[in-house]
This record gives structure tokens, C-alpha cells and sequence, in this order.
């Protein structure tokens, strides 16, 4: 018996006219990703995209696809996924069919209905008639179960298509969201911590392509805290896709932030510094937008007052997934997207390092510029701009 892949659009399927642009870039991503799992066939319609594995053996076919499952689970923009069987545009094949392949799935339910899909209006049967008939078959094979059509515990579909039908019985949730690609460029200000890798999946999955960017003050911060920062970029990858990571030189500004500026206000001015650098970066990489793991009032520099100074440094917006967040429920997605455990290894960030005793909770912006003045903080910031590194991280299939 030969299965394929359905994917079922989420949101996307609300789309009105940019539709297709949607559906585009959803196919590209999903093509990508499934390159180096082996060769498959495509098509789309009603909301759905079909993947074939193009293989000589069933055997062959359902190792692909095996693979193939793994991989789309991380692909924005996807709602659903099942396997489902295919089967011949007549009705005593379907039932051939469809008896053996779903007695796992029936043998382990109580209850169940069919529904049909009939976008081949030419086939003999309309929808009402196959699911009575289908319905009947299973109930005779599968002597255990009733049909419950408000509540069952198992939907059978059955989808008839231009060239063949399709039988399915288990839905997976997709990962949902809008494909990576749909909603433009943004820059992510990564950390070590646990809060900005969550951010960078939280945007991804509005549609995002992101790049990541981390200031890093070598001898404060070791090498062991960047190499930290670079596995977590790795652990995004299923997620965002390759991704360009710079490495800013961080150090020099810090200890001339520390020597001139009045220490309640280090950790925003080194804020606006970040983000200052941060908007050149993004800049000259065609991102519009900034993304930070900030949340409200999670520290110092992050009450409403220390957020609309470090707005004030930067012209881009910056986007804050997390703003509203607890900090459990942050814990919570990292530890579903499998970075917890690397943010939590024990190495420095900049931040801790310099942290000042008693940081200003509400600063006026006044204030804040007043403290930076003078400093020649614009020639400094040049320096860390030209001496900025740059590395990509290639996604292979796992
Ligand atoms: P995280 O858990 O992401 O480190 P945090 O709660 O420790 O966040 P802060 O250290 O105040 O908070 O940092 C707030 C945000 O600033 C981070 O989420 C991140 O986006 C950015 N940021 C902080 N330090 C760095 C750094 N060294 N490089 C790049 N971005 C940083
Ligand atoms: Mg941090």
C-alpha cells in the first residue's frame, strides 16, 4: 500500500487574495526541507498540500516518509499533518484498502465516524452515500466499535482527488503559525539566557526570517558563554531555518560605559548601545525589525520607563514576543523547542557581568541622554560595527 503527507493550512487557509503568496512560500520551505530527505511530489488544492514520496518500493516510500514526518512537524504555516493511504478512484478499492490500513487506529478506539471529500464531483458516489457504506464495512470488520458522529474517537476521511482517493484516520498537530518568509526580516538580540532563543520561535512562527545578533565582551565573557550563544542558534534551526549569526566586539564599550557613565545607568545605556549597533546590523541585512526576549518588568530594564528609553536609541521597531509573559511560561516553550538546557549552562552574559547595584527602575530619558553625552560613544560604535563577525548556520535534516 502506497501513503503520502497531507498538510493542512491553519491560518493561512483565511487568507484572502495573498493566498497563494502564502501557499508559495509554505511549498519552498516544505520542498527545502524535505531535499535531503529524499525525492517527492507536490501538489496543492483546497487548503491542503499533498507530498508523495517518489520511491520504487513501498518499503522505500514509507521510510520517506517516516523522515518526512519528523521534519514538517517544525514547518510554520502547516496546521495538521497525516499519512494517508492511496488508493485507486473506485470504491472496492477504497474499502480494499482501507480495512487493513486503519486496524491500528480502529483497533484502539471505541467509537468513530467516517467523513468524505469529494472534490472529483465526477465520482459515482456522493460524499453522504460513501460514508454510509464505508461506515458500514469498518463497523462489520471491527465488530467492537459504534458509530458516535458528535464525539468519536477516531474521524476516518476519506478524500477524493483528481487522480486518486485517499484514506486517513489520525490527525498530528502541525507546529501552526504563517510560513518563515511571510512577515519580513527581523534582527534577534541573542543572549545566552532562556528568554531571547524563545522569542526568536515566537516570531519565526508569526512568519519571520531571523537572524540573530550577540555582544559578547571577551575577556569578561568566555569563549565557552559564545560557543553557548552558537548552539543555541543551531537549536533554532528547525525552526527559523539556516540563520546568519553576527558577533559584535562588546568589550570596549562596556569598560568606558563603566569608567564614565553614573553606574544606576549602565544597564540602559548599554541597552541603547545594543540597540544602536543593532539597528546598523540590521540595516545592512535587510531586517526592519528587532526582536528582544524582554518582558515586563522582569528587571530593572524592563519596567515601561527603561523599555521606552531603549526604544528611543533605535527608528526600527522592536518586537517583544514576550512581553506579557511569565517567566514560567517562557520556561515552559523552551523547554518544548529544547533549548532550556543549553541556556541554562552556567557561563556568563555582558549583562551580569556589569551589572550595577542599584539600577535606576524608572529612568527618564532626559537623564539617560544626559548620562551618555560626551562620552563619544558614536566613534566607538563605528568600531564595533566594522569589527562585527559574521556566520552562517546551514539546517541539515536530522
Ligand atoms: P535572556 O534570558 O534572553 O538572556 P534576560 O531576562 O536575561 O533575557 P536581559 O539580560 O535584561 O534579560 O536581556 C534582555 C534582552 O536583551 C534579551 O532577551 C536579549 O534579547 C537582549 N540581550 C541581552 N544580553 C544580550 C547579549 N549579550 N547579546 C545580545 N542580546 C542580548
Ligand atoms: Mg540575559
Amino acid at each position: 500500500m502506497r501513503e503520502i503527507i497531507l498538510l493542512k493550512y491553519g491560518e493561512m487557509a483565511l487568507k484572502g487574495l495573498n493566498r497563494s503568496t502564502f501557499e508559495d512560500v509554505m511549498l519552498r520551505n516544505v520542498r527545502r526541507r524535505l531535499k535531503q530527505v529524499g525525492a517527492f511530489a507536490y501538489t496543492k488544492a483546497q487548503s491542503t498540500v499533498y507530498v508523495m514520496p517518489q520511491a520504487e518500493s513501498d518499503a522505500a516510500c514509507s521510510e520517506m516518509l517516516e523522515a518526512a514526518m519528523k521534519e514538517l512537524r517544525y514547518v510554520f504555516g502547516i496546521a495538521a499533518l497525516c499519512r494517508a493511504v492511496e488508493c485507486e478512484k473506485d470504491f472496492a478499492d477504497i474499502t480494499a484498502k482501507a480495512v487493513p490500513y486503519l486496524a491500528d487506529a480502529l483497533g484502539s478506539a471505541q467509537t468513530f465516524k467516517v467523513e468524505a471529500k469529494r472534490s472529483d464531483k465526477g465520482f459515482p458516489m456522493k460524499s453522504p452515500e460513501i460514508c454510509r457504506e464505508l461506515g458500514g464495512i469498518l463497523l462489520q470488520e471491527y465488530s467492537h466499535l459504534r458509530v458516535d458522529v458528535n464525539n468519536p474517537d477516531i474521524i476516518v476521511t476519506v478524500e477524493v482527488r483528481d487522480t486518486h482517493a485517499y484514506v486517513h484516520a489520525a490527525k498530528e498537530k502541525g507546529a501552526g503559525g504563517l510560513p518563515v518568509g511571510t512577515a519580513g526580516n527581523g534582527l534577534l538580540l541573542l543572549s545566552g539566557g532562556i528568554d531571547s532563543p524563545v522569542a526568536a520561535w515566537m516570531m519565526a512562527k508569526r512568519g519571520v526570517r531571523v537572524t540573530a545578533i550577540h555582544f559578547a565582551s571577551p575577556p569578561y565573557t568566555s569563549e565557552r558563554a559564545q560557543m553557548k550563544v552558537e548552539q543555541l542558534c543551531e537549536k533554532l534551526l528547525p525552526w527559523c531555518g539556516s540563520m546568519a549569526f553576527f558577533c559584535v566586539p562588546f568589550t570596549e564599550i562596556q569598560e568606558v560605559l563603566q569608567r564614565q557613565c553614573p553606574e544606576e545607568y549602565f544597564t540602559i545605556l548599554m541597552r541603547r548601545l545594543m540597540m544602536r549597533i543593532a539597528e546598523q546590523i540590521a540595516r545592512q541585512n535587510d531586517c526592519d525589525a528587532l526582536i528582544t526576549g524582554e518582558s515586563l518588568g522582569q528587571v530593572a530594564s524592563q519596567t515601561m520607563q527603561a523599555l521606552a528609553c531603549t526604544d528611543a536609541a533605535t527608528a526600527l521597531p522592536v518586537l517583544r514576543p514576550l512581553i506579557g509573559m511569565d517567566k514560567t511560561e517562557i520556561v515552559e516553550i523552551s523547554r518544548k523547542i529544547d533549548t532550556f538546557e543549553t541556556s541554562i549552562l552556567p557561563y556568563e552574559d555582558c549583562c551580569t557581568v556589569f551589572t550595577p547595584r542599584h539600577p535606576k527602575l524608572r529612568p527618564k530619558l532626559d537623564d539617560v541622554v544626559a548620562a551618555e553625552q560626551g562620552v563619544g560613544f558614536d566613534a566607538m560604535i563605528a568600531e564595533a560595527v566594522a569589527g562585527t563577525t559574521k556566520k552562517i548556520f546551514a539546517y541539515h535534516s536530522q
